[in-house]
């Protein structure tokens, strides 16, 4: 893997860190290694005897340079030994939970997970002989009441959708260690300029790269980050599950990546002025943002997070068919699912994320009728606000 300045800050490790420059031309951006194999000589062929196919480079599936580029630029991010890149975040989480558990192992994972998640655990660990069940991760004795004999995994996300409570990290490594578990935590939509799961006792973190990491909603990726010795388990199940980054997306995540820094700075100042504005606003009874004193763990956030992100979620009046009248009205904002692109997305958790749960389960979850979802943007924050208050009205 590529190597870095670990005295670089994040602005430089986003730009430099694992980029090479092509060795034949001198070209100062890392060429694009479309090919599906490599030439082999005696070095391979001792690698391939000897199993150890993630080191040479003998077939794109296992390795390509420009898949290592782009995992060299995220472990330095993360501040993490090693990371790897997939085809999607559901092939970074499957082929995690896969690696790091057994048949007849129990995953405790938070009740507040991206839906995907929610169902992978619930509907398909069965069918692969683990078992998951659901806590609320903010209550420390429902944890550890939660934990059963064959429990070997913790996974939870540094922020959730759409209500965006902080998990205490450092809280949740400790319990994992006391109770020899294993911890996941996904941390898409904190971003590596968030926060490092893995300085929290995380033993991997995942994210699914088709939002900030990317940030320009034109490619779907994974990644997950830990040490070589946890992401050395996960490559065998990414080489036999497939779910490899084909060498075209990972220059486009590369690319995208470089100006992170940039965009979380802009994301984090354009949410808060539309936090503001729509807590100011007569029609919008809640808003939830972690940068915002009201949210109920901003002073988790401000310990934990460095960047409070780009998402926030509010509460019209009028509920549910409100919450759709405005979206209907927006200009400048995008009706669309996903998040962490340079362009304003707005969703609405009851027709989209949530849509499976009924409407008390939603309500349990703290997703009331009215709950707005918005990544913002970089665009100019006036203009956005400009574009809510007019939908608003
Ligand atoms: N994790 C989170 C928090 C997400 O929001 C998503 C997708 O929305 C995923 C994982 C899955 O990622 P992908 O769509 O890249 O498979």
């Amino acid at each position: 893997m590529a190597s870095h300045d670990p005295t670089w800050s994040d602005s430089t490790r986003c730009v430099h860190a694992g980029s090479e420059p092509a060795p034949a031309h001198g070209a100062v951006v890392t060429p694009v290694y479309q090919t599906s194999t490599f030439l082999l000589d005696d070095e391979t062929y001792d690698a391939i005897v000897a199993g150890r196919g993630r080191e040479g480079l003998i077939y794109s599936r296992y390795a390509n340079p420009s898949q290592r580029v782009v995992q060299a630029k995220i472990a330095a991010l993360e501040g993490a030994e090693d990371a790897l890149v997939f085809s999607s975040g559901m092939a970074a989480i499957s082929s995690a939970v896969a690696a790091l558990t057994d048949a007849g192992d129990h995953v405790l994972a938070s009740r507040d997970l991206y839906g995907g998640t929610q169902t992978l655990f619930r509907d398909h660990l069965p069918r692969w002989g683990r078992s998951a069940s659901f806590v609320d991760l903010r209550d420390p004795a429902a944890v550890t009441a939660a934990i059963r004999p064959e429990t070997k995994l913790l996974y939870a996300e540094t922020l959730s959708n759409p209500t965006l409570r902080v998990a205490d990290l450092p809280a949740l490594g400790a319990l994992a260690k006391r109770c020899g578990l294993r911890f996941v935590v996904d941390s898409t939509f904190a971003t590596p300029l968030g926060c490092h799961p893995l300085d929290h006792g995380a033993d991997l973190v995942v994210h699914s790269a088709s939002k900030y990491l990317n940030g320009h909603s034109d490619l779907i990726a994974g990644a997950v980050a830990g040490s070589k010795e946890v992401v050395d388990l996960v490559w065998p199940h990414l080489k036999l599950l497939g779910g490899c980054l084909d060498p075209h997306a990972c220059f486009l995540l590369e690319r995208g990546i470089k100006t992170l820094a940039v965009r979380m700075r802009a994301h984090a100042e354009g949410a808060r002025a539309v936090a503001e504005a729509l807590e100011a606003h007569p029609q919008v009874q809640q808003v939830l943002y972690p940068g915002l004193p009201s949210h109920p763990d901003h002073a988790l956030a401000q310990r934990l997070l460095r960047n409070p992100g780009g998402m926030v979620s509010f509460v019209v009046q009028g509920g549910d068919q409100a919450a759709l009248r405005l979206c209907r009205a927006l200009q400048v904002s995008k009706e669309a699912t996903s998040l962490g692109g340079v362009e304003t997305l707005v969703s609405l958790p009851f027709n989209t994320s949530h849509v499976a749960m009924s409407a008390e389960d939603r309500a349990a979850a703290g997703i009331v009728p009215g709950m707005v979802r918005l990544s913002v943007g970089i665009e100019d924050p006036a203009d956005l606000i400009a574009d809510l208050v007019a939908a608003l009205g």
